[in-house]
């Protein structure tokens, strides 16, 4: 039907290169359904070729049962990981042209951050996730260019929970590790991962309730001129954006939320602000935002993946979510409106 007709357009659209404007973008990306969720509904009417995307809400009628959002780039459910990282590439590859780029996966638990950040447990190559792709890319580019340019490439990973800052490399005081492979990163992001799991009671809720902060530093040196280039990537998965029933939230669940929320409230603020050139940028009201003050903002780059169940039980979260994209994006609520 048209649904399908709209896929087949998106996926065209993937393949063509795209033209990058601004330094905010926003990309939306849709999970499929899982297999045995049992009885599939999604609250994703429409896709369009250039970031166009329509919800509705099941159990309204009229006029008020169908949303419209617009956004860089919309990514239905049937988008593959190469797809995805085909418009993220020309980011990273700014990285080792002394660019600043932050790219970050928002979203409810569940709705697919760690998937597009870096792929599924145990991924094949195919199923690599942004993370693995944009550092292959660095470590190939960079060697492609060491006849007029040498690279210095360093990694650094730290989590955020409840406003508190943790380097999960377990550095004393330097948190840099200099890095010249793709596996010698993967090997650092192994060490990461276990460490954070150290202490934490259920590893995967912990994770859900933390921003995990990857960050790649790159020093270039160029042989002939003498003159040195810095470009950082930072690759974040933020902490589950959805709600908590403040019912039923209490002690330790009730204050991760509350860090959670304010947390990722000031990223909006932040990214709002820049996308309005607004000449008060308000970093300071969170760790994450103060840890990435000298990368947000200026000549940098920021990309948001604005991720989304499609299961309508999952309505209300996708519809706060959506407004949180909308409002990051710079667009004015009303305009952002599709036409349609
Ligand atoms: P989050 O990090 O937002 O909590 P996950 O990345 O863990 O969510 O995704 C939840 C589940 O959905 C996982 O089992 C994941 O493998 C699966 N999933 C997410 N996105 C996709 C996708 N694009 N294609 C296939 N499976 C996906």
């Amino acid at each position: 039907g048209d649904y399908h007709t709209v896929l087949a357009e998106n996926r065209r659209m993937f393949n063509e290169l795209q033209e990058l404007k601004g330094n905010i973008r926003v990309y939306c990306r849709i999970r499929p359904f899982l297999p045995g969720q049992g009885e599939k509904h999604t609250t994703v009417e429409y896709i369009g070729e250039h970031g166009e995307l329509a919800v509705v809400n099941p159990s309204k009628q009229g006029k008020d049962r169908r949303r419209n959002f617009k956004f860089n780039k919309v990514f239905g459910p049937d988008s593959t990981q190469a797809e995805v990282y085909s418009d993220t590439q020309p980011l990273i590859r700014s990285v080792l042209d002394g660019y600043s780029v932050c790219i970050f996966a928002y979203g409810q638990t569940g709705s697919g951050k760690t998937y597009t950040m870096t792929g599924p447990n145990g991924a094949s190559e195919e199923d690599w996730g942004v993370n693995y792709r944009a550092l292959n890319d660095l470590f190939s580019i960079s060697q492609n260019r060491r006849d007029s340019l040498i690279y210095e490439i360093q990694v650094q990973m730290v989590e955020i929970y409840n406003e508190q800052v943790r380097d999960l490399l377990l550095s004393d005081d330097a948190s840099m590790h200099p890095v010249t492979s793709t596996s010698d990163v993967l090997e650092l992001i192994d060490v990461g991962l276990k460490n954070r799991a150290v202490g934490a009671t259920a590893m995967n809720e912990r994770s859900s309730r933390s921003h995990s902060v990857v960050s790649i530093h790159v020093r270039g040196k160029d042989l002939h001129s003498g003159a040195a280039l810095h470009g950082n990537l930072h690759l974040v998965d933020l902490a589950g954006s959805e709600r908590v029933d403040r019912s039923e939230a209490t002690g330790d669940r009730l204050r991760e939320a509350q860090h959670i929320n304010k947390s990722l409230s000031a990223l909006g603020d932040v990214i709002f602000a820049l996308a309005q050139k607004n000449s008060h940028v308000p970093y300071r009201n969170s760790k994450l935002t103060q840890l990435l003050q000298s990368s947000l903002g200026g000549q940098a780059k920021t990309l948001m993946f604005v991720q989304l169940n499609p299961d309508v039980s999952s309505y209300s979260e996708t519809i706060s979510t959506l407004k949180f994209a909308e409002r990051v994006s710079g667009v004015e609520l009303g305009a952002a409106r599709s036409s349609k």
